[in-house]
């Protein structure tokens, strides 16, 4: 061995003694940090039967963001400016289809849940100008007068046809109608990659959204018509028809939902731009259909308080030892109205979302393995091997979804921010099959704090603080993988190349 290579041994060897030190630094330091008595006082309190399963369409709901924000706060996490203390407020509607719902577009008679839904507004009866205007886009309304009239549109845009998508245009030519002086909008539904009938069937029934006029009393008219084969479409004249409108009972309620958001400042003073955001969803299903037991409070202990939870304990860790990057937390509302509250903060964001460049998630069904923490979204960042070292200094094994087939990457909040670029793996309690043991409590009254095996919470609490902190101090970005679904929105979100 020659001097040159002597001394890159011994550094080498220097190296890796320091990177197992610091490393075992940082694990002890969790592990004095993390109080065991603690952690579990708050996760029985979120998963308790006092908070009624918290359901964002009820009042309990509150006392869980104000107990989350008062734990951000007593652990030294700091509110963000652009919000109002340590919430977000996310205006929610809670609507019921009308007991009649009626119209006659094109001489055809059609009625509530059969060839039509009434998806937003009120009570409304009468025969209105209506005018054809192609998808309903801005450049439709060119040289058109649409007000006090109806708009009638195509569904959609074109090529956006998948259901959030057909949402999502809803909601933004419910707007521009609306601006243009309209009274209402039907659009007209032809899209046969998703039935007509399972779609009546999911919307035709009390639900939650995002509302779309927090603002104003007054409800804008929103229905959508069965047209498959663009029948009544084509008969519609592009001016000069007229719709007759009978709605009759529908009920609307508007909910000031909250999400619980805080910070922590990194320490590095270029790095401290640059946020990992730590989120889960603090909700679950409320009240609902009891079981054999007679147990109808859905507590929602592993989905996902436990999740919630992981956020506290993350407050208090980095408070106390902030990394170099800033720390986001996000506990998030109506995820399971359909992830309403990610989605509402993805549309309003209170720091730039190119400022934040990995959100952490954390959701959960149940598990099954004790031994593994599943990493819904492993393979397909560069921060793996970030997690996976973390995971395995607790004596655990990451592994990826083994149940591609339930699309779970696409049904949780990490979702919206992954469509916008931001790398976004959920991070999930162990389960190695989407089977019956993972389905016993799955969305049960007895998914219950009582019944949770307490060590392996405070190994994946401690796995996910440690995951966190690597990745907050790593000096690289993490990137998406080459090829991924999301790689380009994210070249784009953060102007790489
Ligand atoms: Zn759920």
């Amino acid at each position: 061995m020659n001097k040159k290579n002597s001394f890159a041994f011994s550094l080498h060897v220097f190296v890796l003694f320091f990177s197992i030190h610091s490393s075992w630094a940082q694990k002890s330091a969790i592990e004095k940090n993390l109080k065991k008595e603690e952690a579990l006082s708050h996760f029985s309190f979120l998963a308790s039967d006092e908070l009624k399963g918290r359901d964002a369409a009820r009042m309990e709901i509150d006392i869980a963001a104000r107990y989350i924000a008062e734990q951000f706060e007593k652990y030294g996490a700091k509110s963000l400016e652009k919000l109002e203390g340590y919430y977000q407020f996310v205006p929610l509607i809670q609507s019921a289809p009308p007991q009649v719902g009626e119209i006659i577009l094109g001489d055809k008679p059609l009625t509530l849940g059969g060839d039509m839904l009434v998806l937003g507004g009120q009570d409304v009866e009468g025969e209105f100008d209506v005018v054809n205007l192609g998808y309903g886009l801005e450049e439709d309304y060119e040289g058109q007068d649409v007000s006090g009239k109806w708009v009638v549109t195509r569904v959609g845009k074109p090529d956006r046809l998948t259901p959030s998508e057909l949402f999502e245009a809803g909601r933004e030519k419910r707007a521009l109608a609306k601006s243009k002086g309209a009274l209402g909008l039907i659009e007209m539904y032809n899209v046969p990659n998703t039935p007509w009938g399972l779609l009546a069937n999911y919307l035709n029934r009390p639900q939650m959204g995002l509302d779309p006029a927090p603002h104003e009393n007054q409800q804008f008219p929103y229905i959508w018509v069965k047209d498959l084969s663009n029948e009544i479409l084509n008969q519609i004249e592009p001016s000069g028809e007229k719709v007759g409108v009978r709605i009759n009972g529908k009920v609307n309620r508007k909910i000031n939902g909250r999400n619980v958001v805080a910070w922590i400042e990194g320490t590095d003073p270029e790095l401290k731009e640059e946020y990992i955001m730590l989120s889960a969803h603090y909700d679950h299903l409320g009240v609902g259909q009891p079981n054999a037991e007679g147990d109808s409070i859905y507590n929602g202990a592993r989905d996902n308080a436990v999740g919630t939870v992981a956020l506290i304990n993350a407050a208090q860790f980095f408070a106390e030892n902030p990394p170099k990057r800033s720390v986001l937390l996000s506990a998030w509302t109506a995820e399971e109205k359909g992830l309403l509250g990610s989605s509402y903060f993805s549309e309003n964001p209170p720091i730039p979302l190119n400022q934040v460049i990995y959100n952490l998630n954390i959701d959960n069904a149940g598990y099954n393995d004790t031994s593994v923490i599943t990493v819904i979204g492993l393979g397909r960042t560069s921060a793996d091997h970030h997690i996976q070292d973390a995971v395995s200094e607790f004596g655990l094994e990451a592994i990826p979804d083994p149940a591609p087939e339930q699309g779970l990457y696409d049904r949780s909040d990490n979702v919206n921010f992954a469509k916008r670029g931001i790398p976004a793996p959920t991070f999930s309690l162990g389960f190695t099959a989407f089977d019956e043991q993972v389905g016993e409590h799955y969305h049960q009254p007895s998914d219950r704090f009582e019944n949770f095996d307490l060590e392996y919470a405070l190994l994946y609490w401690k796995s996910y603080i440690l995951a966190a902190q690597k990745i907050a101090n790593d000096p690289d970005q993490p990137l998406w993988m080459e090829g991924d679904k999301y790689e380009e929105a994210g070249k784009a979100l953060y102007q790489l190349e």
